[in-house]
Formats: C-alpha cells, structure tokens, sequence
C-alpha cells in the first residue's frame, strides 16, 4: 500500500475515532493501525504523526483509562502503537505529558507488574516519556525508579527484553539530577552494582552485554553528581568494574567507564575553582530537549544582509593615515639616484640599544579583573646557553655583553646548576673571550673538550645558520626571559625524504588506554606521583637520580609546566595556558633527557581542552633526536604509537571552561621508545618555527637580493613585549628609468600577506617561508610575479605569541584575529598598524587585489581556503532576499579554483566563501567588509595530513608546507593573467560560464536545503574544463 493510500486509512480512522464509542470498533481500527504500521516502516508512521496521530492515539489512552476497569485490550494495542509512534515524534514527550497520559502508563504499570505481555509496551512508551527532561522529574516523584527496581533484578535467561527497556527508561530517568540523588539515597547505586556483577558471573558467554551496558548507563548517570561519585566509590565501584574487566571482555565494554572515575582537579593549583565543586545543585529547567533539535550546522551564518554588505566608509581622516606613507616609498619612488638606494633596513641595527635593561610592566585591565603578566620584567640577554643534561655533549654558548658583566644567576633560569654542563664542550664557534670562558668552564669540570660537531646543512637550509640564529635570539624578548636555545632551533631542520603515512587507527587503543587509568585507582600503590619538573617553583626541582627523565622549556615558544612521573615509564604532562589567559593548552615544545634505551615509555598530555583532535585520525606528534641531528640527520619526525586523544576524569573549573560548569579537559597520550644512549630529544605540535627564526630567514633572504629585486624590511610596531613586527615590500625593480617604466613599477596591482597571528599554527609560517623563498627567487616565475604585483607581507603577526610558547593568544591574553574590527594601538599594536596600512591603501584607492592571512587548522585535513561571499552565505540561511538578484562579481573563486588545480595538498571541496557571525573581527571579514577587497581569505593548512591528491595518505611536512607558498605565488601570476584586461577579453565567454554555473548553485540550493556539497552541475564541470584551458595557456605563454 502506497504512502498515499495510508494517509487515507489514516483520514478514515481519525472519522471513525471521533465518531464511535463502541469499544470493538475502536479494537478492529487499531488493529489495522498496528498492522499498516509495523510493515510500512519508518516511513507510515512519519505520516502518521505528521497526520496528527500521535494526539488521537493519547487521547484514546486517557478516555480508555476511565472506564472501570479500563479494557485491557485496549490499553494493549493502544501502547503497542505509541511504542512504534512515540520514537519518530520530537514532540513525544510534551504531547503526553500535556494529554495527561503519563500517569495512566504508570498506573497500569504498577498493576500489571505480573502480566508480561502488557509490560513490555508500556515500558517502551515510558522509556520514551522518560528521555523529556521534564518528563523524568515528574516521573521520578511518582516513585517510577522504584517501581524500575521491581522490574531489573539478578541474572535470569527469563525476560531480558523487559529487563532491557527497563535499564534504559531508568538510565534516561537518572539523567535527572534530583533522581541521580533519589537513587543515592535509596541505596541503589550497590543494587546495581550487585546487578552488574551478576550478570558479568552469569553470563559467561556474553550473550547479554546489552544489560551490561545499561546497567553501565546507569551508574554513568548516578556518577554525574557528586553524591553519586561519592555512593560510587564507597560501594568499592572502581574495583567491582576493574575485576570485571578482563582484558578479554575491556574491548567489549562500553567506554562509560571513564566517566565513572572520580572526578579531580589538574595537579597545579591556578585552575580550581571551589565554587564548582557544588554541582549537585539542581539546575533542571523547563527546555524542552527534543525542542532543542534545531539545526545547528546553520547557527553561525550571518543574516543580517546588512552585515554582509560593504561598511559604510569609516570615517578616519586621512590626515591621521598619512603617516603610514613611509612604509609605501615603493609609491613615490623615482629612482634618480638609484645607485645609492638600499632600501633595505636591518632589524637588528634599528632595534634599541643592545645592553638597555628594559622593564616593562603589563598591566592590563582586559574585562573586570585586572590581569597580571607571568612576569614583569624583562632583561636583555646576557648569555645564551645551548646546553644539554647529557654528558656526552653538553654544549655552551656563551656571549658576554659590552660591559663584561657576567652575574650568571640573573639569566639563568636553574639555580644550582653550573652554566656549563658536566663534561663540558667547548664551543664550536666564537672568538676573544667567549672561547676562553668556555674553555675554562670545560677545564673546572674535566671535560675532555670534545667539540659538538654541529650537522653541517648550509647546501640544504640555505636560509639557516646556526651562528647567525643565536645573534637573532639576542634581540628576541621573552617574558620568563629565557636564555636557552633549543637544538632543533639551532641546527635546523631538513625535510626528510621518506613519507610519512597518516596511522591506521587501532581498534581498541582508547579502551587500554582509558583501563590503564582506571587502573591508578585500583592499585594506587603503583604510582610514584613524583614531580619532576614544575616551572610555578621558583626552584624547580631536578631530580638526577637515573630513575626519571629530565624534562625541559625553557627557551623560546617551548611550553610546558609541570610532569609528574606517575609510573616507571609514564608520565603525566601539564601544558602552560596563553600567558593572560587560563585556556587555550594545545601547542606544546619541550625537551626530554636520561632516557633508557628500549623502555616503553608513555607520555600524557592531561589537559588539552579541544573535544576532538587529528590525534585520534593518523596525526603523530614531532620529534628531534640531537643524537640523530649529530650523526648528519637534523630533522623533526613524526613519532609515537598508541596515540588516542579522550576525554579524562580531571574536572575544569568554570574560569577555565569559558563560564560553562562540568566541563573536563582531555588527554592526548602517546608511546614511544628511544633509540639512543645519553640523546636529548624534543617533542612538538608541530614543527616549530621561532620568531628568531623569522628573523634568520629575513637576513638571509636580503642576502639573496639581486639588482633586479625590489627588496625592503621595514619595523611595522613594536610589540608589547617589546619585539619588531617585520613589514616586507618585494616587488621588481623597475627596468629603467623612464617615465614608462616608473609609471608601471609605481602602479603595479598590491597583495598583501599576513601570517601567524595563532602562535600554535607553526604550520603557517612555513608556508609563508615558502613564499618568501619563492618571491627572492631567480626563476623566470619569480621575476614575473614580482613584475606583476608589490608584494606586502607581514610575516609574524603576533611575535609575542610565538616567543612564549602561547597557542592562540598575544600577551594581553586576545585572540588577535578576532580584533580587526576596532583594534586597539596600545594592546593590538600589529593588527591597528596592519589594518591601518591597509585602510591607507583603501583612502588612496589603491586596495590590495589579494589579502590573504595563513592559518594552521587542527581538525580538518588539506589545505583550503575561506573567503567572503555575499551571495554564498545568503544561500545558506533561510533569509527571503531575492538573493540571485544580489549583484556580486564572482573573482573570489578564481584563485582558490587555480590552487586547486596546482597545489597538491589543496583542496577546493574543503573551501569556504560563507561569512559566519562568530568570525566577523577577524582579518579575512573585516579586510574584505571595510577595506572592500573581494579577494580576501584565510588559508589554512593541516597540521595533520592529506586524504586527496598526490600526498593522499601521508601527513604533511615541512617540504609540502613550503611547496603550498610557493604554489600560492604561481597561482598568483595565473590570476594575474586572469585578471588582465586583455585576457578578460579572451575569455568573456567562459566567465560567462562561471557565472551561469554560480546561479546554477544559486537555484539549486536555494530549492534543496541538503548540504553544500550535495550537487555537482554540469556548469562545474565546464568550469574544471575552462580553468585547465586557461592555465595550459598560462604555461604555455
Ligand atoms: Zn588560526
């Protein structure tokens, strides 16, 4: 029978209901009903509750159930059919509740306890009332847990279905906080362990885990409430689990076990918060849960039109942007005397007076606490250390300052420690003093003076040098003021060549993971509990006692705060929030040492605060071997095995969840065996990439100018911390100096850059080396391109961030991408003055054609693309605008299109034109909405891997990474060409395409609401074919 025909049988039935009272009648339309229903599928009875069936079938319940006695057939089929109704209706709940028709299940319930047949159905339609939140409150005050209780009991092969549907109505009814605590205090948390235990005796062939599982549930639930944990443990919970978890049956459990642990603060004292530590308090309200079933993909969208359309001229006078003139002499420039121009100017040289103490205090008020920095001074460096604990090579580098003051304790972050390590190694380089400073010190210790021969890679790493990066870090300010270099800093990096597969997911890897934590609690005596490293003491402790590992992160964009060795071989690690700040653990950079060779170590990082993570998809963390670095392979590798990211038993305080109670945090675990005696290896996100670094690659770079390359660095600002923020101008010279030429050099379209505003996506600034590296090229691509555009980049928004191993934030503890729209000069200082820049553009009608910020992304794979589409982010809401009447040049999808064609690792599927609500101050919005450049995007690059393309199934690198910045410039040229008048004129007839296709887009998803992806129109296609015509044409001109 059609679906058609149904609604009619429906029609017919309603009629009739309405019209008899004769009891038969009634019983053959049910019976009919219950048939249609039980064959059609989920398909009928959607028909039917949309036909209003739902209400009908109720109704008929509570007339029913006046009558004395009330029918029992009729009782009988009517809630077999609110069983098969009640789960396809979101309103289920309400409907009942609202009909009365609660309280009839439940009376029939408690005077049917022995009548099987009539149980099971209303028990189906009460495990429904019971997932409504209000519902459970009002159910559990009837005593319907209690009256659950009758129901489950010990093993029995009698009635598993019964006992079924009443574990899980009792499971969703505990959900309710005020049942939690009426479960506790009726003593039913060790009923049901007694339960669970036997049944795990009895049911020695697992036939019915699913009673397991429910009984599981509702102990999760009880647990959710302090009370609960408490009733939990002192039942000896934790150990009644623990011994019916054999290893054999641990894959097989569910993983609520977690969730039963204790919950306990993190191990450092700054992020608990005792007021939440009541979270018994009821906090029910009326929201209506099935209510809540919106659709939330679509919540972010903008719409309000007027938001989505150019900002009305912000009226900054240009009196007050004339000042930036000086960073655009490119504009001006006549070239008379072009002999003598250098227009470059060094960073260090313009940077302040190299012995100047410098204090500076931050003392911000952010909303309505002032907030304090870690520190308030910061010193210039005296001395840089690279050292090692190791015996074998411990390294010094030493610089002593103009005034030969040496006080060593200042500078040194370790107390009690001597400068130079034991077997000490005289330096490598360096001449005068530093060398007989470090000969001496080598001498005291009676090191044999053995030289560290530093891996020499100056034909791979053209932009490295070891000497010339410590120069750069004597400028770098850090707030703990660190005065260490870490090796991977020091020798560099080159790319290995072999791949590196994204891991297969072992199956089960999270459960051992989880059960090994369970097991802490039941043999507590295990745990060493042995702090081995913690920065919040002034003094912190090195324990030297060949038992644990030396832990380190004490140099630049290092970050971690505490380790605790909770067994022999496994460690607990704490990462250090954004300075200002009590959130955002996810970059991480330290350093490890004393290692036994071949031991299976665990590492755990206890509060990473994302719900999900690339760790659990193939993403491996990063590792460098100084062993392997010496023995000529300086390079970071993916590592680790037994990787799984969930969510642990270490509650966050409501400061450090965003205001929200519960919350936990999450841990990201890894194994891993080292294979070198006496190594000192560091681990990372991601690959590192300082902000002395940058400034490496910046001098080495000016020294790859040519006569033909328009090259200038200029000081953007100072930071707060008192770093430059790098302003670079590339473009090619002019030919000659004719008029022509001149005019031609001066009128070149813009495109600016930014990079690493988020100090954790590394990733970013590597593909911007990339760039850069392709810009200074000597290719005849390079030369084009610098012909064709100026280039403007701001290469490391947030120096501060990247020094001090913060993740997202700037000292003053913001975002800065999300304070574009009003940035403040004294706390935003890089973004005012980038912003500036380009509003001086916009005031002297020279806009960029391109803006685009480089971002790393932790959760998706690729690299991809956001941009700002009008049109594109109408479709997406539900606003009436005749939307296909918007007028909106399509020249946005343009380059994303090209590097999808180009770029390997790019992937035009992952791209994004819609402008969300929660990005509005950030860079991409507010450079295309205020400065109005159409083309203005993000770029973000995966810190994880590939699953298209020609890296499929690999995790990207560093290579890969540099290869998108380059491929990003050929993109460029090829928009160039694109974007010429006289191409536009070529191809007017395939742009006419373009646009066909994109109001294809608009017709269709405008007609079909399913998902973004959804269709591929032919128009596409033609759009595929048209770009590749276009760029065999580019190659072959
Ligand atoms: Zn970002």
């Amino acid at each position: 029978m059609c679906v058609h025909t149904c609604t009619n049988v429906f029609v017919i039935a309603y009629m009739l209901f309405c019209n008899t009272q004769d009891l038969q009648t009634i019983l053959n339309i049910l019976y009919i009903l219950n048939e249609l229903l039980t064959v059609g599928g989920g398909r009928r009875v959607g028909v039917f509750v949309s036909k209003g069936g739902t209400g009908i079938l109720l109704q008929l319940v509570l007339s029913g159930s006046k009558e004395s006695p009330p029918s029992e057939e009729l009782m009988l089929q009517l809630h077999s059919l609110l069983a098969k109704v009640g789960p396809k209706d979101r309103k289920f709940g309400v409907k009942a509740r609202l009909n009365g028709a609660l309280n009839v299940t439940v009376n029939l319930l408690k005077q049917n306890l022995q009548n099987h047949k009539l149980l099971l159905p209303c028990l189906q339609v009460l495990r429904v009332y019971s997932s409504n939140s209000v519902n459970a409150v009002s159910l559990g005050k009837n005593g319907v847990l209690e009256l659950m209780f009758k129901i489950i009991g010990p093993y029995s092969k009698k009635n598993t279905s019964l006992l079924k549907v009443s574990l899980d109505t009792l499971g969703a009814l505990l959900k309710s906080k005020t049942n939690a605590r009426r479960a506790v205090d009726r003593a039913h948390v060790p009923v049901l362990l007694y339960i669970y235990q036997d049944w795990h005796r009895n049911d020695t062939r697992h036939r019915h885990m699913l009673i397991r599982k429910g009984v599981l549930g509702c102990l999760k639930n009880i647990t959710n409430i302090k009370l609960g944990r408490k009733a939990f443990i002192d039942a000896d919970g934790m150990r009644i689990l623990y011994n019916t978890s054999t290893v054999s049956t641990v894959t097989k459990l569910p993983k609520t076990q977690s969730c039963l642990c204790p919950r306990v603060w993190l191990p450092v004292d700054d992020v608990v918060d005792e007021s939440d530590d009541n979270d018994d308090v009821e906090t029910e309200n009326d929201t209506e849960n099935e209510e809540e079933d919106k659709d939330h993909h679509n919540d972010d969208i903008e719409t309000d039109i007027n938001k989505l359309r150019p900002k009305e001229t912000n009226s900054r006078p240009f009196e007050e942007l004339k000042i930036y003139e000086r960073f655009f002499l490119e504009l001006s420039e006549d070239f008379q005397v072009m002999q003598d121009r250098h227009p470059f100017v060094s960073l260090v040289e313009s940077s302040t007076s190299k012995n100047q103490i410098n204090i500076v205090t931050f003392h911000f008020k952010t909303s309505d606490s002032p907030i304090h920095c870690r520190q308030s001074k910061i010193y210039y460096l005296k001395y840089i250390y690279i050292y090692s604990t190791s015996q074998k090579f411990g390294h010094t580098y030493s610089f002593q300052d103009h005034d030969g003051c040496c006080d060593h304790s200042q500078v040194r972050p370790q107390p009690g420690q001597p400068p130079l390590l034991a077997g000490g190694v005289a330096a490598r380089q360096g001449g005068g003093a530093e060398e007989t400073l470090a000969e001496e010190w080598a001498e005291e210790e009676g090191g044999e003076g053995a030289v560290l021969e530093v891996p020499d890679t100056a034909l791979l790493l053209p932009l490295h040098d070891p000497d010339l990066y410590v120069e750069m870090v004597k400028s770098t300010r850090s707030v703990p003021q660190y005065s260490e270099v870490a090796y991977p800093d020091y020798f560099g990096h080159v790319a290995p060549t072999f791949r590196e597969h994204i891991l297969e997911r072992v199956y089960g890897v999270q459960r051992t993971k989880i059960f090994q934590d369970i097991e802490r609690l039941i043999h507590p005596n295990d745990i060493l509990d042995k702090v081995v490293y913690d920065l919040d003491i002034q003094s912190c402790p090195v324990i030297d006692d060949g038992e644990s590992l030396k832990f380190n992160s004490q140099f630049e964009s290092g970050n971690l705060r505490k380790a605790i060795q909770a067994r022999k071989f496994e460690y607990d690690l704490v990462l250090n929030s954004d300075i200002n700040s009590n959130h955002y653990h996810q970059w991480f950079y330290f350093e490890v040492s004393g290692m036994r060779v071949g031991a299976p170590y665990r590492f755990n990082i206890i509060n990473c605060e994302k719900s999900n993570s690339q760790f659990n998809y193939g993403m491996q963390v990063l590792m460098y071997s100084v062993q392997e670095a010496i023995s000529g392979r300086p390079r970071w590798v993916r590592t680790g095995t037994d990787i799984c990211y969930y969510k642990n038993h270490f509650s966050r305080s409501s400061i450090a969840a965003g205001g929200q109670k519960g919350k936990s945090y999450y841990t990201m675990t890894f194994s891993m065996t080292f294979n070198h005696k006496d190594d000192v290896c560091y681990f990372a996100y991601h690959y590192p990439y300082t902000y002395s670094t940058l400034k490496m690659h910046l001098q080495k770079l000016e020294a790859l100018r040519t006569p033909q390359i328009y090259m200038r660095q200029d000081i953007l600002c100072e930071t707060l911390g008192g770093n430059s923020c790098p302003l670079l101008t590339i473009t090619a010279m002019p030919e000659s100096t004719s008029n022509d030429q001149i005019c031609q050099f001066r009128n070149r379209p813009l495109v600016f850059l930014s990079s690493r505003v988020h100090p954790g996506e590394t990733n970013a600034s590597w593909v911007m080396k990339g760039t850069l590296e392709f810009l200074m090229g000597s290719s005849p691509l390079a030369h084009s391109l610098r012909e064709a555009y100026i280039f403007k980049i701001v290469p490391m928004l947030n120096p501060d961030g990247v020094v001090n191993g913060n993740h997202r934030c700037s000292l003053s503890g913001e975002d800065l991408n999300r304070q574009w729209q009003s940035p403040s000069p004294e706390l935003h200082p890089t973004i005012y003055h980038t912003k500036s820049l380009l509003q001086y553009l916009a005031a002297i009608q020279r806009a960029p054609l391109v803006f685009c910020d480089y971002h790393g992304h932790s959760r998706k794979k690729n690299v991809f693309m956001y941009g700002c589409s009008l049109k594109e982010t109408v479709w997406q809401t539900n606003i009436s605008a005749t939307s296909c009447e918007l007028h909106e040049d399509l020249g946005y999808r343009t380059l994303p299109k090209i590097l999808s064609q180009t770029a390997p690792a790019f992937s035009m599927a992952s791209c994004s034109f819609v402008v969300e609500r929660s990005k509005e101050a950030t860079a991409r919005v507010v450079v295309w909405r205020e400065i109005g450049v159409q083309r203005s995007y993000t770029m973000e690059s995966t810190l994880c891997g590939c699953d298209q393309g020609k890296y499929k199934g690999l995790q990207i690198g560093t290579r890969e990474l540099e290869e998108m910045g380059a491929q990003f410039c050929v993109a460029l040229l090829r928009l160039k060409r694109l974007t010429s008048p006289l191409e536009l004129r070529n191809h007017a007839h395939l742009l006419d395409v373009e646009s066909d296709l994109i109001e294809t887009r608009c017709k269709v998803s405008r007609s079909d609401t399913c998902t973004h992806r959804g269709y591929y129109s032919k128009q596409e296609l033609t759009l595929e074919i048209y770009t590749e015509t276009i760029i065999f044409e580019c190659e072959t001109n």
